[in-house]
């Protein structure tokens, strides 16, 4: 991750300046234009909306509370995030949390139970013995039957991450004979984390990326929250950062469509307020399945395009309540183990910018919420009411002492029976496409960033990197992104385009858009 950026910025004074036109102020766009100024060109970011950050922005409600897209958590195992926190000299908000993992129990409402990371245990030791010092959620039986089938992991690296590929996670348990209670354990919540999808629908590859990010690095699992909304704590220094060096980020500038020239080259970006941008090179940091939408004409027949329609992304939904009392919480993330719920935090006790020690405010991701992702329900089409009334069931079975379900929400009365906290407001984040759905057999269809027309290149976080849909896969893709701009200006080599399967080369001859 450092190399690459002082690659980058020893670029700065070489070669031909070249004006960069980026759509999208989400992180992957908003970092590719952060390379791009520092290896010394003009990026300009035209973000559609009034707010930047996409999957990360936020907003304040009429109270001045904040509305999050998500609940956002940096791993310490996010190796380019940190380098940009470190260049941005913004290190200092990162609010790092105890190294452990925390699940809820469900046979035992109210309580947790924890994965502890043993201080000065390198890794991958300290996880190995995280799990085996668990003596709530697995027999030693089932940690001994577990360890076999995940060793090729740490011995092969890569080629076996990449082989599995094809597995979902309950497939890659069954061949390997993992006993069933791992699943309920452990993967469903690590998959419903990961990419907001059960483990029969997840590519096993997805589950063993993030084992071995995790693994290799002592502090690999440790969690921080930001100390305060990402509009104003992350993206705005990115944007000054940007601006200082001479580029430009842009809000309200819908992009409406990418122009072609004849040779199939971007001639300008026609702005939906009929206006129309030209720059030397363009970059799309859109996800994939607007990218899919914006494709000129004259690419739908290339191979490299129709790839994107193997990829879609998975609903997902980000709830905030907030209650009439402090709960008894945890300062950290909590993995709920609930089948309706991923994870979630009190955000109110976690987050500097959100400190409250009088009212609790938790953020829980909802997930899955469609049969893509699993379950049975489509909830991204339920009302925000429908959504609450199940996650106040749910909150109220693991938390019978605090939390009551009954008709009170959102009622008058002052307090619940017994002392329980009352949902005062809540608010309802819909995101119908989130990060790419990781199920089997996604990977090889991930895009790289350069693309075969010679002025165009991707970023994202569902373009080809080692990182999963997240947020330091945004920041790796745009980063990405920057060096194949930074190099061909250069007329120096880039590490070239990804091969298209041979599937897609045949179904994009008989392509006809429609
Ligand atoms: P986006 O953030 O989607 O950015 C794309 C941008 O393009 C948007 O701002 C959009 O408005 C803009 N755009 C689209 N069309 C146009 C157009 N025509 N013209 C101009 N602009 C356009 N990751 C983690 O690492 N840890 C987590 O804990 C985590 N939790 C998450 C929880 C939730 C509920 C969600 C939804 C995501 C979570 N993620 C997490 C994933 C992470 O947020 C994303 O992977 C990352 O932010 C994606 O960044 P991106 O720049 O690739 O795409």
């Amino acid at each position: 991750a450092q190399a690459l950026s002082q690659k980058l910025s020893s670029l700065a004074w070489q070669g031909e300046k070249k004006s960069v036109a980026i759509i999208g102020g989400g992180l992957s766009g908003l970092a590719c234009a952060k390379y791009l100024a520092d290896a010394g060109h003009t990026p300009l970011v035209l973000e559609a909306r009034d707010v930047l950050g996409g999957k990360v922005s936020a907003w304040q409600d009429e109270d001045g509370d904040w509305i999050e897209t998500g609940l956002h958590i940096f791993f310490g195992a996010y190796p380019n995030m940190m380098n940009l926190f470190a260049e941005l000299g913004i290190h200092d908000r990162l609010q790092w949390k105890v190294h452990k993992m925390i699940f809820a129990m469900q046979e035992l409402p109210g309580e947790f139970t924890t994965f502890d990371f043993i201080p000065g245990i390198p890794a991958p030791f300290n996880f190995g013995l995280a799990i085996l010092l668990n003596q709530k959620m697995l027999t030693l039986q089932e940690k001994l039957q577990t360890a076999p089938p995940l060793l090729p992991m740490l011995i092969q690296g890569q080629d076996f991450i990449d082989a599995q590929d094809e597995l979902s996670v309950l497939d890659f348990m069954r061949k390997y004979g993992m006993p069933d209670r791992i699943n309920e354990e452990v993967f469903i919540s690590m998959a419903k984390a990961l990419d907001f999808i059960d483990p029969d629908k997840l590519s096993m590859t997805v589950v063993l990326t993030a084992m071995n990010r995790f693994l290799n690095e002592d502090n690999g699992l440790q969690m921080a929250f930001l100390d305060g909304n990402q509009p104003d704590r992350l993206c705005a220094p990115m944007k000054a950062h940007i601006e200082a060096r001479g580029g430009e980020v842009r809000l309200k500038a819908p992009v409406k469509e990418i122009m072609t020239n004849e040779d199939g080259t971007v001639s300008g970006l026609l702005m939906r307020d009929g206006t129309v941008i030209e720059a030397d090179v363009y970059v799309s940091a859109m996800p994939v399945d607007i990218m899919k939408r914006m494709t000129p004409k004259r690419w739908a027949k290339m191979p490299f395009f129709r790839q994107f329609d193997e990829l879609e992304g998975i609903p997902v939904i980000n709830l905030h309540m907030w209650f009439d009392k402090k709960l008894n919480t945890i300062d950290h993330l909590c993995f709920s183990r609930s089948p309706l719920l991923s994870v979630y935090a009190d955000m109110s006790t976690t987050c500097k910018e959100y400190f409250d020690d009088e009212k609790s405010m938790l953020e829980l991701v909802f997930a899955p919420c469609s049969p893509l992702a699993g379950g049975n329900v489509n909830w991204i089409a339920k009302t925000d009411e429908e959504i609450i009334d199940a996650t106040m069931g749910e909150l109220a079975r693991l938390f019978p002492t605090e939390i009551a379900n009954d008709d009170r929400w959102p009622a008058t009365k002052e307090q619940g029976p017994k002392g329980q906290a009352r949902l005062i407001k809540f608010a309802v984040v819909k995101t119908p496409r989130s990060v790419y759905a990781a199920i089997p057999g996604r990977n090889k269809y991930r895009p790289s960033q350069e693309t075969p027309i010679s002025n165009f290149v991707l970023a994202g976080d569902w373009t080809s990197q080692k990182f999963l849909g997240s947020m330091e896969g945004a920041v790796l893709g745009g980063k990405l992104a920057a060096e194949v701009i930074a190099d061909k200006a250069l007329g120096r080599p880039t590490n070239g385009l990804k091969a298209v399967q041979p599937d897609i080369v045949t179904a994009a001859e008989s392509y006809e858009a429609k």
